[in-house]
């Protein structure tokens, strides 16, 4: 009979499918001990499906583009060094070995005995490497199970179905949505989780805090996903049937009507040319950054380099992928960020310091290239290098003050007399910008703004300083929101102060990207949004429904509000 559970929208969408029930915890394993001559055999299965595991992981970090790529790839790297524990393996095949324990009994016994050793322990972040554990040795049992049933040969297919599950890692969600995921529902989590973000560049609907979903749902009921509404329906009737038909006709024809905006200006309803720029990393995203036409590219994270690589990526490494990057957008402006490791952002590169007791507030971004100024000048020259292919910005993360920016641009004008040296052709000038993720550097940006010839607003990182909230934390979604008037009135001092100096300002973080922050950040004045090349024709066709004069008329009342619920009712208001 058709029922309803009610979720929260994580991902835009619908889909209609068969409900594939995920319980990570709930994997059969077969007790019964090894006859002396299954050893042989059990091994090989063993790792065989060590390999495939290995194998997936590999093959998912090539699916993967953009930004969200960096945020994935770090629990790809995780896992993959997980993979190849030499302690996790000799010990599997102890067990099965001189114990006679079958493979996924192992797996079992060695998840336990790891996830014991990682919740005695006093660090929180380690403590929480439990949940890798149990990701990890998730996808070697069903790597496992593949082998067996053709049952679970099925459930790996995934084509046609819908995930429900308490929570997904985002490296699943990527290799599922790659094998015919058609959407998610997730009782826990929450619409900020790197999982939900995932799904809305894979554009696939997500519905987070169903809460009854496990209990209520079968394997292979099936479900009409309403992301739109918030909600799932378990045997849709014709009526839901027939308005999910409307809705796919509805959006093909919206499909069709963006695809036309992609060679159009970018203004607002009353003309005001706003300039749309990509952030991008990979040769995929540059190619969207020009075929949605992208005025340029806002942000290069070149961590990303750095992540992919085991130890550092060499200056002629970094000058190709500066180059090629420049070359790809043709002439168009491309800001490249100089490396932003620490807090969030894992190190295969080995540069993170160790033992800090809080890294987001320790020393990363432009605190690290600093210390490493041997590292950084490789870093400075292959950027003046690839400066030479076409028009080059450069951003620095985590500025707090303005020594920072002075030391940055004496490195940079010690490596210019170097190349020149060298008989290198270098462009005159090279724009030096601060990101404004630090609220000191938002509250002081006059002081920063006598050193930089440009501003990019990270509020992915001011929204969680400013806030003392983790922007990785689900249970912190009430306080972490782009609403809070604190942010706003940073945000509009920010923009304010760049343009009485003259000076370009763009915002680069998630928000920038999210139609539904477009007529707050009209309103605080910006104009020049950067995000995912895949969001550009929504935010430019979002834009050419607002009215700038308006907006910009309600920004003092924005900027009065007390609350975020305040904020969010008015830009209700202000939407109608
Ligand atoms: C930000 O902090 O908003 C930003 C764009 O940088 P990142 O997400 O790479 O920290
Ligand atoms: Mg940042």
């Amino acid at each position: 009979m058709r029922h309803v559970l009610p979720g929260t929208q994580a991902s835009r969408g619908m889909a209609l499918g068969r409900a594939r029930l995920v319980q990570p915890s709930r994997y059969a394993v077969d007790t019964r001990p090894l006859a002396e001559e299954e050893i042989g055999p059990e091994l090989e299965r063993l790792h065989s499906a060590l390999d495939t595991a290995r194998q997936e992981l590999h093959e998912l970090r090539g699916k993967l583009h953009g930004a969200l790529a960096r945020e994935v790839n770090e629990f790809i790297d995780a896992h993959s060094l997980l993979l190849d524990d030499a302690e996790l393996l000799r010990g599997l095949d102890d067990l099965v070995r001189i114990g006679h324990y079958r493979a996924g009994a192992a797996l079992k016994k060695q998840r336990d005995k790891l996830a014991a050793v990682f919740e005695a322990m006093d660090d929180p972040y380690l403590r929480s490497r439990k949940e890798d554990i149990d990701q990890v040795i998730a996808r070697v049992v069903s790597a496992l199970q593949r082998q067996t049933t053709a049952e679970e040969r099925k459930l790996a297919a995934r084509v046609g179905e819908i995930l429900v599950a308490d929570t997904i890692a985002p490296a699943d969600m990527a290799q599922l949505a790659g094998n015919g995921l058609l959407g998610v529902v997730a009782s826990s989590g929450s619409a900020y989780s790197h999982s939900a973000i995932l799904a809305r560049s894979l554009g696939l609907p997500m519905l987070v805090g169903a809460r009854d979903a496990l209990s209520l749902l079968h394997d292979d009921d099936l479900i009409l996903l309403d992301a739109e509404r918030g909600e799932a329906i378990v045997h849709p009737t014709a009526q839901d049937l027939a308005r999910y038909r409307a809705w796919q006709r509805e959006a093909a024809a919206e499909g069709r009507r963006l695809a036309t905006l992609a060679n159009a200006p970018t203004r607002t309803r009353d003309g005001v040319a706003i300039r749309l720029l990509a952030n991008a990393e990979t040769a995929a995203d540059v190619a969207l950054a020009r075929t949605r036409g992208a005025d340029g590219v806002g942000l290069y994270r070149t961590e990303f380099l750095f992540l992919r690589h085991k130890g550092l990526p060499s200056e002629d490494e970094q000058f190709i992928a500066y180059r090629d990057l420049v070359l790809g957008m043709g002439g168009l402006p491309v800001t490249i960020r100089t490396l932003d490791l620490g807090a969030d952002k894992a190190d295969a590169a080995g540069l993170v310091l160790r033992g800090e007791d809080n890294p987001a507030l320790g020393v990363r971004g432009v605190r690290l290239s600093l210390r490493y100024p041997a590292v950084f000048t490789t870093q400075i020259r292959a950027i003046l290098r690839a400066a030479c292919y076409g028009p080059v910005r450069v951003l620095v993360p985590m500025v707090t003050q303005p020594d920072e920016l002075i030391a940055v641009r004496t490195l940079f004008k010690l490596a210019r007399q170097d190349l020149k040296r060298d008989s290198i052709d270098l462009p005159e000038k090279l724009p030096l910008g601060a990101m404004i993720e630090v609220p000191a550097a938002a509250i002081n940006v006059r002081a920063l703004l006598e050193h930089a010839d440009f501003l990019a607003i990270g509020t992915n990182d001011l929204a969680q300083y400013v806030l003392a909230a983790d922007r990785g934390n689900d249970a912190l979604d009430n306080i972490y929101t782009p609403l809070q008037p604190a942010l706003l009135r940073l945000l509009s001092h920010v923009i304010g102060a760049g343009r009485r100096a003259g000076k370009s300002v763009s915002l680069c973080g998630e928000i920038g990207g999210d139609v539904n922050f477009t007529a707050m950040l009209l309103a605080l004045g910006l104009n020049e949004f950067s995000m995912h090349p895949s969001q550009l024709l929504l935010v430019r066709d979002r834009l050419a429904t607002l009215d700038h004069a308006t907006l910009r008329g309600h920004a003092t009342r924005l900027l009065r509000a007390f609350t975020h619920e305040q904020v969010a009712a008015l830009l209700a208001q202000l939407g109608e």
